[in-house]
C-alpha cells in the first residue's frame, strides 16, 4: 500500500506488497531456513495423531487402507507445516502449497480416478443414502463435517484439489467481496442434494450410483466443470478464491461446525500497528481489524487458516491459537461499495 492507501499490484516474483512494509518484515526467514525445536513440534504432533489413527483403525478393521491413507495424509501435512515454519520468508507459501498438491493429487487421483470413488458432493450424498461407508464418506466426515470442530476450514487451504490449482492463478490479493453472491453456494448445495434425492427416491435408479463407471464419469465431469467455472470466475473477478467464496457447495457443511473450531487465528493487539496488511492480503476478504478491536479471535467461518495474514504481518502479531470461544456469530467481511 502506498501513502495514499492504494494497494500496489504485486510484481512477478514478489509475494506481497511492493513497498516499505515488505522491507521492514523481520529478517528471520528472508533468505535463511529457520529450523529449531519449536518448528518440529507441531509436525511431530500431526504425525503422532495421524499414525495413531492409522494403526487404531487398522487393528480395529484389518483394512490396510487405513494405514497407508492416514500415514500418507499425516506425513503430507507434517511436511507442509514443517516447511511453513522453516522455509525462508520469500518461499514460505510453498509449505502450504506442497501439502495441497500432495493431498489434493492423492484424493483426486488415487481415491477418485484409481479407486473409482465419487469424491464430489453428490457422491457423498449417495454414499450417505445407501449407507456405504466408502473412503469418500470418511473424507467428508473428517475433513468437512467433524474435523472443522478442531481445524475449522483448514481443508480449504491445505488440501483441496480444486484450490491447489486456484492458488497458482495470479489474482492472490482479492478485491472486496461481492454482497449476496454467496447465496449461489447454497443453491448449488441444495441442487446437488435434490438431484441425488430425485434419482434415489423418485426414479429409484439406485444401480446407477452403485456402478463404479458412473462414479468415475460423475467425478470427472464434476471436477472438470469445477475447474472451468473456478478459473473463469477467478479471471472475471480478478480473485483466485472467487469460486470458494460464492459457488462451491462444500462450505455449507463446513461453516456449521467450523464456527466452533478450536484452532483460529488470533491478533495480539499490543504488537499490532494497524497497517491493515493482513486484511488486504486475506484471500477470503475477512476484516481482521474488527475482530482485533473487539479483542476476539478471527471468528469468521470464511477463514480457511491459510496463515497468509500471519505471513505478511510485519510485527508478528498474528498466530494460530488453540482455544474455546463463546458461541458468537460474527462475520466481519470486506465488501465492496
Ligand atoms: S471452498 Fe470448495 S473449492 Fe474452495 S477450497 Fe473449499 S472445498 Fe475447495
Ligand atoms: S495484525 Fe499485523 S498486519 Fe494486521 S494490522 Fe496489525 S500489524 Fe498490520
Ligand atoms: S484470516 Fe488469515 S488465515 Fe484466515 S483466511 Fe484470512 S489470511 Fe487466511
Amino acid at each position: 500500500m502506498n501513502k495514499l492507501g492504494v494497494i500496489i499490484p504485486v510484481r512477478k516474483g514478489e509475494k506481497y506488497n511492493r513497498n516499505n512494509e515488505m522491507d521492514t518484515m523481520p529478517k528471520r526467514n528472508e533468505n535463511k531456513w529457520n529450523i529449531s525445536l519449536r518448528t518440529i513440534k507441531l509436525p511431530l504432533l500431526f504425525i503422532l495423531i495421524f499414525y495413531s489413527v492409522a494403526f487404531w483403525r487398522y487393528f480395529a478393521t484389518g483394512k490396510i487402507f487405513y494405514i497407508y491413507n492416514f500415514v500418507y495424509i499425516g506425513t503430507s501435512l507434517a511436511i507442509g507445516i514443517f516447511l511453513s515454519g522453516t522455509l525462508p520468508k520469500k518461499h514460505i507459501l510453498w509449505g502450504r502449497r506442497i501439502t495441497q498438491l500432495l493431498i489434493g493429487i492423492y484424493m483426486l487421483g488415487y481415491l477418485g480416478f484409481i479407486r473409482h470413488e465419487n469424491m464430489q458432493i453428490e457422491g457423498f450424498f449417495f454414499y450417505l443414502f445407501s449407507g456405504i461407508f466408502a473412503a469418500a464418506t470418511l473424507h467428508y466426515f473428517i475433513a468437512k463435517i467433524v474435523g472443522p470442530l478442531i481445524f475449522g476450514r483448514g481443508w480449504c487451504a491445505w488440501a483441496c484439489w480444486t484450490a491447489m490449482i486456484l492458488d497458482f492463478l495470479p489474482w492472490e490479493k482479492p478485491t472486496a467481496r461481492i454482497k449476496n453472491l454467496g447465496v449461489i453456494r447454497y443453491l448449488h448445495f441444495f441442487l446437488s442434494l435434490g438431484i441425488v434425492s430425485y434419482f434415489w427416491f423418485v426414479l429409484g435408479t439406485r444401480d446407477l450410483f452403485n456402478n463404479t463407471t458412473t462414479a468415475l464419469y460423475w467425478l470427472a465431469i464434476g471436477n472438470v466443470s469445477y475447474y472451468v467455472i473456478a478459473i473463469g470466475l477467478a479471471f472475471l473477478l480478478k480473485d483466485n478464491r472467487a469460486f470458494c467464496k460464492y459457488v462451491c457447495p462444500v462450505p455449507v457443511l463446513q461453516k456449521i461446525t467450523s464456527r466452533f473450531s478450536l484452532l483460529k487465528m488470533s491478533i495480539d493487539s499490543s504488537k499490532c500497528i494497524d497497517c491493515h496488511l493482513c486484511e488486504k492480503n486475506c484471500p477470503m476478504g475477512i476484516e481482521l481489524s474488527r475482530y482485533k478491536k473487539e479483542s476476539k479471535r478471527i471468528l469468521s467461518t470464511e477463514c480457511i487458516l491459510c496463515t497468509t495474514c500471519q505471513d505478511v504481518c510485519p510485527k508478528n502479531a498474528i498466530k494460530v491459537t488453540f482455544g474455546f470461544d463463546s458461541y458468537e456469530r460474527k462475520e466481519y467481511l470486506r465488501f465492496g461499495e
